[in-house]
């Protein structure tokens, strides 16, 4: 009689195939280390603004502990709605073509697992946010890459599309402002690709999750190019523009067909956002406008004393435009991402990611989060300029 089960050949292959998220690697190495000063995570700095927490504790108060509907607060669904309207002048109907989600990360596994069927292809930029590829993957499709690179801005063009399209590609996914690289994309590309995306019958999973964290120009929402509404799964969320990651509150919009279908996975793996994050959202959408813009001001002031902290460690860095994020290009030390990585933690105490780990086209670069105080910035920056010294002659 056997005694012992071998665990890991009880483990669906694809999932013991998904690598760890190269993020979580590096934010469980600085949390084990003291005096580590982390621009690793992709986290506001700031605690969610007080009248949102207050909003969420009268809630409690008033015993607002139960389920809500599997669709989520009509409440919020409205707010959405009517934020949606006033942002990008694209219209859904509260009641049947928005669905409150356990953050956008629930809402593009849904949307992935709602759209594709074994062997499918989904069309992911390279580099991205590390999710992608594996929920793709564990929805049963095949990620294919559009390899994007600092020449053209980190852009994804309709021409890669094109070239990678094949009669099994199901989506496109999309995700601008960008992370890793806070590239925004111009609204020509972003028609030209959607012409693309129509010619050949796909739909886009759009990931908006930084479109109020837009620095340089303004942000098109890829709703609301011509005949794109319904093709489009438009994912956004509370987590990075009002500072709520922990809530675990965000939202998918699109086609009333398609949702409702997302909606029959939800009803049976999540069953709703936990409901004092839906009631905080709603504030967050009633009265946080202001607030989350004196937030962006923070962010972009940042943004702008990273750039220059790079320019004078002597590390090339293309000018993210939105997000909070920075993507110097460290190939001028000789080190792979990785070892740049794991090196200035070891020696310096500065968690940053590699670019490795949000893709191929990542080699080279390292991300920095700039969600962090200007004090701890200007440290983390003293710390990168004499480990960088070590290894260049400047
Ligand atoms: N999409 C992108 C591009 C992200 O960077 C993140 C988090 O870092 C998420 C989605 C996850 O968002 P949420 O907290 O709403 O699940």
């Amino acid at each position: 009689m056997k005694t012992g089960i071998n665990w890991q050949s009880r483990i669906n292959p694809v999932v013991r195939e998904i690598p760890s998220s190269g993020i979580r690697r590096f934010f469980d190495l600085a949390a084990e280390m003291k005096g580590v000063i982390s621009l690793g995570v992709g986290e506001p700095d700031f605690v969610t603004p007080w009248h949102i927490r207050e909003a969420c504790m009268y809630s409690l108060e008033k015993g607002y502990t139960m389920y809500t509907s599997n669709q989520g607060l009509l409440e919020l669904r409205e707010e959405i709605a009517r934020d949606l309207a006033e942002s990008y002048g694209v219209i859904y109907d509260p009641r049947s073509e928005i669905l409150i989600t356990v953050g956008v990360s629930e809402g593009l596994d849904l949307a992935l697992r709602t759209v594709v069927c074994p062997g499918d292809e989904v069309l992911i930029p390279d580099p991205s946010y590390v999710s992608y590829a594996p929920c793709a993957s564990l929805a049963g499709a095949r990620p294919v890459y559009l390899p994007t690179s600092v020449e053209n801005g980190f852009q994804v063009t309709a021409e890669m599309v094109e070239k990678a399209v094949t009669p099994k590609t199901k989506a496109l996914v999309m995700c601008y402002p960008n992370n890793p690289t806070g590239a925004t994309i111009d609204r020509q590309l972003l028609m030209e690709i959607a012409e693309v995306v129509k010619y050949h019958d796909l739909i886009v999973i759009s990931d908006e999750i930084y479109d109020k964290l837009t620095y340089v120009g303004e942000h098109t929402c890829m709703s609301s190019l011509p005949g794109m509404r319904d093709r489009t799964i438009l994912l956004n969320g509370f987590s990075k523009a009002y500072a709520m990651t922990g809530w675990r509150v965000g939202y998918a919009a699109g086609n009333g067909d398609f949702i409702a279908a997302m909606k029959k996975i939800h009803q049976y793996t999540m069953l709703c956002a936990p409901i004092t994050a839906q009631v905080a959202a709603v504030e967050a959408l009633k009265n946080g406008k202001p607030g989350m813009k004196k937030m962006v001001e923070h962010y972009n002031r940042r943004r702008r004393l990273v750039l220059q902290a790079f320019q004078e460690i002597g590390l090339p860095c293309f000018e993210p435009r939105g997000a909070f994020y920075a993507f110097p290009d460290i190939r001028v030390t000789g080190l792979s991402s990785e070892e740049f990585a794991r090196q200035l933690l070891q020696e310096e105490k500065v968690a940053v990611v590699p670019g490795s780990a949000f893709g191929v086209q990542g080699e080279g670069y390292v991300r920095c989060s700039y969600a962090a105080s200007v004090e701890e910035l200007s440290e983390a920056f003293k710390r990168m300029n004499s480990f960088v010294g070590r290894r260049v002659n400047r």
